[in-house]
């Protein structure tokens, strides 16, 4: 990286804009809010206008380019993911607060999004049918589906960007990008190694500012399509404006994810990938575990092993070794989750251990394990930190009723060894992902991600080969040939 931190920029057209048209604001590393990592500009609808003005320009060249053309581009940004990780992931953790180890995870997964999405940017996607017309041929192209918006949250901010930015590209369309404004000066970084690795003038845009920016940019009728991940209530309201004008809409939501646990079950495994899911990230996971279900005798001991792996994690900087659980996002969020937990308590939730590691600061929240009944706001609602309840059920259709009782459907787990009952949870658990013996979180860049319910919007899955379908167009082309003369 050229500098460390980057200047806080808008990047419109190939040009670095540092005024920001409704001022600056400061980028604040939660584990020492009184250290900013540094400001950048805040953009307006105007601002927001120009980034979509100059995709739209860029579009007819960018589109035109050959495939290897965009796909070198792109294994070029792979490469340079795999070379600045050690800043990105610094940058990632000053902004956001996960551990290094966590931030570094994401840089890797970048580098190999980027490079997978070359790889497929090159293999044909062309179909050819057979036709009762002699002669004539029927063949199916994709188009790029033009501007696209892409919208995304703090919580990955190295890595979800990436998700979408990668087959956006490969597939011919230019972008504006509007990420979350809690980690402004890593997507500055993220859009400085793009442009490095040779993206040509306006294919990608950054626009830095509040979420009421990113409303002008949706509702702009050159944006084609916006890809989104975030809040359910932002989601629905962007999916309203878009669809009304008929355009494109891809959401990533919320979720309130189950891990069931079978008496058969390897206990260790199940604490392990149970805690792991809760906690990992300090809870700000869409697919974290939200809630445990114990099923009939494993519930006393599971629930004793969890809450003995709770108190023992080690919760500080992010940047400090031996840290395992960093600080909030911000204040703000910690303050949500702390009302969060005294409705759970007002309700009779019992917390079963608190963990006492954490320091003082305005962002860090002490990990904390519930033992409770399916009917609280807590198992209800997404919580967005370090916090889980375990929930007792008598009977395998309890559990899997229960873990479906919820607005939810991104992922869910179980922990059996039982091949019938790992059968019925692929087919009768109502999430996008099924994980078996292993937590609710994490996935692979090459498989289709996404959820059900209100976890997600009805466009074509994200990630693997799957995501092309959301960023292109199909036409059907009958070509006959004309009369010989
Ligand atoms: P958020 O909805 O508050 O913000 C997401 C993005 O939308 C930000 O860039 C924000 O500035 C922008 N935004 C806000 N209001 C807008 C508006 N009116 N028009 C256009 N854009 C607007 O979400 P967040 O707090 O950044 O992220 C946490 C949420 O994201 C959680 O609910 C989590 O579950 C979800 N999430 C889902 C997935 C998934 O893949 N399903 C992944 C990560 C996070």
């Amino acid at each position: 990286m050229n500098a460390f931190p980057p200047v806080g920029a808008h990047l419109i057209a190939g040009d670095w804009v540092t005024e920001g048209a409704a001022g600056t604001s400061l980028s604040l590393n939660p584990a020492h809010p009184d250290e900013p990592v540094g400001d950048y500009p805040i953009g307006d609808a105007g601002t927001a206008s120009d980034a979509v003005g100059a995709a739209v320009e860029a579009r007819p060249s960018w589109r035109s380019l050959p495939f290897g053309a965009r796909a070198r581009i792109l294994e070029q940004a792979a490469r340079l993911f795999d070379e600045r990780a050690d800043d990105l992931a610094l940058l990632c953790t000053l902004e956001e607060g996960k551990t290094l180890a966590e931030s570094h995870g994401e840089a890797t997964l970048a580098a190999e999004t980027f490079r997978y999405q070359a790889a497929i940017a090159k293999m044909s996607s062309e179909r050819i049918f057979p036709n009762n017309v002699p002669g004539e041929t029927i063949r199916t192209v994709r188009v790029p589906l033009g501007v696209v918006g892409v919208i995304t949250p703090w919580n990955f901010p190295l890595l979800i960007p990436v998700w979408k930015l990668a087959p956006a590209l490969a597939a011919g369309n230019t972008v504006v990008w509007k990420p979350a404004s809690d980690t402004p000066l890593l997507s500055v970084a993220i859009a400085r190694l793009l442009v490095d690795a040779g993206l040509p003038d306006g294919v990608l845009n950054l626009v830095l500012g509040p979420g009421s920016m990113g409303g002008a940019m949706v509702a702009d009728e050159r944006v084609d399509g916006v890809t989104f991940t975030g809040s359910v209530p932002v989601g629905q309201r962007i999916r309203d404006v878009v669809t009304a004008r008929n355009g494109r809409v891809q959401l990533e939501l919320g979720g309130h994810n189950p891990c069931i646990v079978f008496d058969d079950a390897d206990l260790d495994l199940a604490v392990a990938g149970a805690v792991g899911g809760a906690m990992g990230a300090t809870g700000q996971k869409c697919t974290a575990t939200r809630r445990v279900i114990a099923v009939g005798n494993v519930h006393d001991e599971l629930l004793e092993q969890m809450a003995a792996a709770v108190e023992v994690l080690q919760v500080g900087d992010g940047r400090e070794d031996g840290t395992e659980i960093g600080p909030l996002v911000s204040a703000g969020a910690r303050t949500e989750v702390a009302e969060a937990v005294d409705v759970a308590l007002a309700e009779g939730a019992e917390a079963i251990v608190v963990n006492s590691t954490a320091p003082d600061g305005p962002c860090y929240y002490a990990p904390t394990l519930f033992s409770g009944t399916p009917d609280l706001t807590i198992c209800r609602d997404e919580v967005f930190g370090p916090v889980s309840t375990v929930v007792r059920a008598d009977s395998e259709d309890e559990a899997f009723a229960l873990a479906n009782d919820t607005e939810f459907g991104l992922s869910a787990s179980i922990f059996t060894n039982d091949l019938w009952r790992i059968d019925r949870a692929v087919h009768e658990l109502e999430a996008g992902l099924i994980k078996v013996n292993a937590p609710t979180t994490g996935s692979e860049i090459h498989a289709p991600f996404g959820g059900e319910k209100n976890s997600s919007g009805h466009a074509a899955r994200e990630q693997g080969d799957t995501a092309l379908d959301f960023f292109t167009r199909t036409r059907t082309a009958y070509i006959r040939p004309g009369t010989r003369r």
